[in-house]
């Protein structure tokens, strides 16, 4: 079997799909539906946590609610290892599971939700709103809430699409941290998302090395991870370090840091990087 045929998802029904799309895996499983009405009081662009949140308070009021997500409900939030400082989960709680939780109560006060969709062009007419979407359809409200969120920030490197998902992935590593045992690996960023990889990979990886440009962590992570982090005894940090080449044939095996501080450039043997 060629590579291009990975990978093959199989479907409850027994069925094989030869590297589908996600809209592919989507449509397959009956997730990708019509508006159900012809107008709704509110539309709402993107379901991550504020889409999903503005979703339940207006349904709750009995308003007609759609909801237009381009790729998965949770949005980033959806990629949290485990989120610890959002109300009323003391314990913490993953980001899937609140934003199956959140998809759960806005479906139950009546919201509808319309995956694979993504809104590219809105019109002020007849004190509506009509939007259109990708796929053609045209939605009418009568208000639009647009709560599309962040794209992550690339490294903006040369090679670095031949790399993603050969070494070089994004987020906190939910899905591949269990791949991780016994590998050095680099975490580059140093917000809240690039302290729960670190605090996630950590547990599988031998190493974790979290590369941060400025010069603390206390600026851009909270102070709980930052307790965590520094107390990791298999995590390092590398302050005012950035990654300015990624190397390797078929998949990724070494990254160039540059560290502005002592003005050094290393060659650094790795297999897996992580930008958060
Ligand atoms: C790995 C990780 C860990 C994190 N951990 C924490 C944490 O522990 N605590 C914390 O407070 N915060 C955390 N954050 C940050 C938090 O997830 C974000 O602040 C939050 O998700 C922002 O919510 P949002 O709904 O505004 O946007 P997003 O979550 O970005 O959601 C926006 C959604 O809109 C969709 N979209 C975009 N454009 C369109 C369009 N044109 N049409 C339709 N849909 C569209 C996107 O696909 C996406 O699903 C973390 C983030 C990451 C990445």
């Amino acid at each position: 079997m060629t590579d291009a045929a990975l990978p093959i998802v199989e479907l409850p029904d027994g069925t094989r799909l030869h590297s589908p799309s996600v809209a592919d895996i989507a449509n397959r499983l009956g997730w990708v539906k019509q508006p159900k009405l012809r107008e709704y009081d509110v539309c709402v662009y993107g379901a991550g946590p504020a889409g999903l949140s503005a979703a339940v308070y207006a349904a709750s009021e009995g308003l007609s609610v759609v909801v237009l997500e381009r790729e998965a409900i949770g949005g980033q939030a959806g990629y949290s290892s485990l989120i610890e400082n959002y109300l009323g989960f003391p314990g913490g709680i993953s980001g899937r599971e609140l934003a199956e939780r959140a998809r759960q109560q806005a479906v139950a006060f009546g919201a509808e939700l319309l995956l694979m969709r993504d809104g590219l062009q809105a019109q002020f007419t007849g004190n509506r709103i009509r939007t259109t979407l990708n796929d053609g359809t045209t939605l009418v409200a009568r208000s639009n809430i647009c709560a599309t969120g962040v794209e992550w920030r690339r490294l903006g490197l040369a090679r670095e699409d031949e790399f993603i998902g050969r070494g070089l992935f994004y987020g906190a590593g939910t899905s591949e941290a269990p791949t991780c045992e016994d590998l050095e690996v680099f975490v580059v960023g140093g917000g809240n998302s690039a302290g729960q990889a670190v605090m996630n990979l950590s547990a599988y990886a031998k190493h974790v090395t979290m590369l941060v440009r400025g010069p603390s962590l206390s600026a851009t992570l909270s102070a709980y991870l930052e307790r965590r982090v520094t107390q990791q005894p298999n995590v390092t940090i590398r302050t005012c370090s950035r990654v300015t080449a990624l190397d390797g044939t078929d998949s990724l095996t070494s990254i160039r840091i540059d560290d502005a501080r002592t003005g050094t450039v290393d060659s650094v043997e790795t297999e897996r990087v992580w930008r958060s």
